[in-house]
C-alpha cells in the first residue's frame, strides 16, 4: 500500500497502520507477526528533495524488494497456504499436554509429545529441552523397538517433542515407550550421555535436574492413555 509522508517522523507509518489494526507485516514491536517476513516490511520507493548546492529539485526511487514483493498476496500464495503441513492446521490453543499423532506419511506416523500446553506462557527452557533430547533418543535406541523409531527431536516451539515411527510399532507401543522413556528421565541420576564436545554441537548447554522435572506433567497424563486418545478429535469433543 503506497503512503506518502508530510513530514519525516520516527515511527509515523508503523503506528498509525498498528494503530488502525493492521501493523506491518515482521513489524513485531507494534503488533506485526515475523511469520511472512523477518524484518518490517517498509520500504522507501521514492524521495524527492532539492539539492543544496545545484537548488535543483532531485527524485530518486527504489523498486521494492524481493524479500517483500514475495509476501505479497498472490492467487499462488494462497494456493501455497493450503499446503501447510497438516501439524500447523490443528488448532494448537485448543490442546494440552499429552501424546497426539499429528501425520502420517506412508509408513511413518509422526506423534507430537507435548510436555506444555502450546502457547500457554511457560515452555521447556533449552537446556532442559536438549537433557530430555539426548536421554529420550538414549533410551528409544535401546529400546527393543529400535529398528521401528524414525526420529526423536524437540520442537522449535519448546513445547515437546516429535517422535516418528514406522507404522509397524503399534500405538500402545508407541505410548508405553514415551512413556517408560519419560520414567527413566525422571529418575535419571548418571552422565547425561553423548555430552561431549565431540559428540554434542552444544554439549555445555545442559540441564538434568529441570529435565527430571519437565517430564514429570506429561508422565502423569500419559497415565491410562488409550490410542484413541492419540487423535486430536478425541479431545476437540471433550
Ligand atoms: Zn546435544
Amino acid at each position: 500500500m503506497p503512503t506518502y509522508l508530510e513530514t519525516g517522523r520516527t515511527h509515523q507509518i508503523r503506528v498509525h497502520f498498528s494503530y488502525i489494526g493492521h501493523p506491518l507485516a515482521g513489524d513485531d514491536l507494534y503488533g506485526g507477526t515475523r511469520c511472512d517476513i523477518g524484518r518490517q516490511a517498509l520500504h522507501c520507493g521514492q524521495l524527492s528533495f532539492t539539492d543544496p548546492i545545484t537548488g535543483e529539485e532531485v527524485t530518486v526511487r527504489a523498486e521494492l524488494p524481493d524479500d517483500i514483493k514475495s509476501i505479497i498476496k498472490s492467487d499462488k500464495q494462497e494456493e501455497k497456504k493450503m499446503e501447510r503441513i497438516a501439524s500447523f492446521s490443528v488448532d494448537h490453543t485448543k490442546f494440552g499436554v499429552g501424546m497426539y499423532i499429528s501425520r502420517i506419511d506412508g509408513d511413518v506416523i509422526s506423534y507430537d509429545v507435548r510436555m506444555v500446553k502450546p502457547n500457554g506462557g511457560v515452555y521447556v527452557s533449552n537446556p532442559s529441552l536438549h537433557t530430555i533430547e539426548h536421554l529420550f533418543a538414549t533410551y528409544a535406541r535401546n529400546s527393543e523397538f529400535t529398528d521401528k523409531i524414525v526420529y526423536v527431536g524437540p520442537m522449535g516451539c519448546r513445547t515437546g517433542f516429535y517422535f516418528l515411527t514406522r507404522d509397524t510399532m503399534s500405538k500402545e507401543d508407541a505410548i508405553k515407550l514415551v512413556k517408560d522413556a519419560f520414567e527413566f528421565i525422571s529418575k535419571y541420576d548418571e552422565a547425561i550421555p553423548g555430552c561431549t564436545a565431540e559428540e554434542c554441537g552444544n554439549y555445555l548447554e545442559h540441564d538434568l535436574e529441570s529435565a527430571k522435572k519437565d517430564v514429570l506433567p506429561l508422565l502423569k497424563k500419559l497415565d491410562g492413555y488409550t490410542p484413541e486418545m492419540l487423535d486430536y478429535a478425541w479431545h476437540a469433543d471433550k
